[in-house]
């Protein structure tokens, strides 16, 4: 079945950055009268009708019931955007796999699936995501917008007629045009971001870090990943700079990554590491959460290798807060479960590396979920659209 264009998309094109202003803040802060958003946005309550009016009209804005305003106390009634009318597409790509979600303007997810990639051509995959579209959109309207995240750089330095090229290791990729590719599949506007980027992007806005101006991210799962946000500015980063975060060294004498660094995060802490010492412990195979359950339950061989491995990520998280001095750091990825398990053991080693304060940094745990991945691409392309850049 084939999606349906949106009514409205014409008029955002045309909006003054006012108007986005106040649709940033409504989607992240929730509905609020008239004269708190002007008083938010130091804007005049006639230039905030004046800029409103057309935006309810077209539907973007609503009007909630009549409350009494928290400011002066009269009847009002609060402005809020109208999420649930406005669909966006997330996707996230791995090696093996492609995750996508439908979600609203708030990044409430309303329909989500993942599956195999059969073909890693890029037209195909281009193909297989429009085909997901379809199906999770169910003949409703198409998506305002679709963010697609990879690991790795998203951005190669190439460039083909104005468009950086991805590169992506994981899918054997150089130099593609996904943007364009992706863009003709779909028929609607696509922002193509890091993973570990575009999760700190939903933690801003609309996780753990809404309202935070400085936090850092550390995911970890099949990579150790890094994002900094600071003065609310995502720092970008190469997928050197990345790659430096994933081997900088933690124990010189600790086990051994695949690219042959002593003690380096990636092999403490990136899902194979973890199953490989395992493994070596217990004489057979074992999955990483297979790891994770036996550790909880008290086997010796597994309490071992997380406990080490919290050590590592109580080291890393230290050393993040140390050097960025940010107060938030928050712990995502599809390996998280490793810093519940063994949450002791990594409070001691912040601990031992913040002078005995492990207060003194926050360390947000979060879900394990690949949809979260998926999500993230939905919240860039909602920036994009909201902000007008990307
Ligand atoms: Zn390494």
């Amino acid at each position: 079945m084939r999606v349906k264009p949106q009514r409205w998309c014409g008029m955002w094109d045309v909006l003054p950055d006012a108007a986005r202003s106040i649709v940033k803040e409504l989607i992240i802060h929730g509905p609020q009268s008239r004269t708190a958003l002007a008083r938010t946005l130091r804007l005049s309550t006639g230039s905030l009708t004046r800029l409103t009016k057309p935006m309810v009209d077209a539907g973007l804005l609503v009007e909630g019931d009549v409350v009494h305003d928290p400011v002066n106390g009269r009847p009002t009634r609060p402005l809020d955007v109208a999420a649930g009318e406005h669909r966006f597409f997330g996707v996230k790509l791995t090696a093996d796999r492609v995750h996508a979600v439908i979600t609203d303007l708030r990044a409430q997810i309303v329909a989500a699936r993942d599956e195999p990639i059969p073909d890693h051509a890029p037209q195909a995959v281009c193909r297989q995501v429009r085909r997901l579209l379809d199906e999770l959109s169910g003949g409703e309207e198409a998506p305002v917008g679709a963010g697609v995240t990879l690991g790795g750089d998203a951005r190669s330095a190439a460039q083909l007629g104005g468009e950086r090229l991805v590169d992506s290791s994981y899918l054997g990729w150089r130099q593609v045009p996904l943007k364009s590719l992706l863009e003709e599949a779909l028929g609607v506007p696509c922002v193509i971001k890091n993973d570990v980027a575009a999760l700190s992007h939903q933690h801003h806005w609309f996780g753990a870090a809404r309202g935070l101006r400085d936090f850092a991210l550390v995911s970890i799962g099949a990579g150790v990943g890094y994002a900094l946000v600071v003065h609310d500015h995502l720092v970008p980063a190469a997928e050197s700079d990345l790659g430096m975060f994933a081997h900088l060294v933690l124990n010189g004498g600790g086990p051994m990554c695949g690219e042959g660094h002593r003690g380096c995060a990636s092999a403490y802490l990136a899902s194979e590491s973890i199953v490989t010492a395992a493994r070596q412990g217990l004489r057979r195979p074992v999955t990483y959460e297979e790891v994770m359950r036996l550790a909880a339950d008290g086997d010796k061989v597994c309490l071992g290798v997380v406990g080490e491995a919290a050590d590592a990520l109580g080291r890393l998280i230290a050393q993040v807060a140390t050097y960025s001095m940010v107060k938030t750091v928050i712990v995502a990825g599809e390996g998280v479960e490793l810093a519940r398990v063994a949450k002791d053991g990594l409070d001691r080693a912040l601990s031992a590396n913040r002078r005995g304060r492990p207060d003194s940094v926050d360390v947000l745990i979060e879900v394990d979920d690949f949809r979260e991945w998926a999500r993230g691409g939905a919240v860039v392309a909602i920036q994009s659209f909201v902000t007008g850049s990307d």
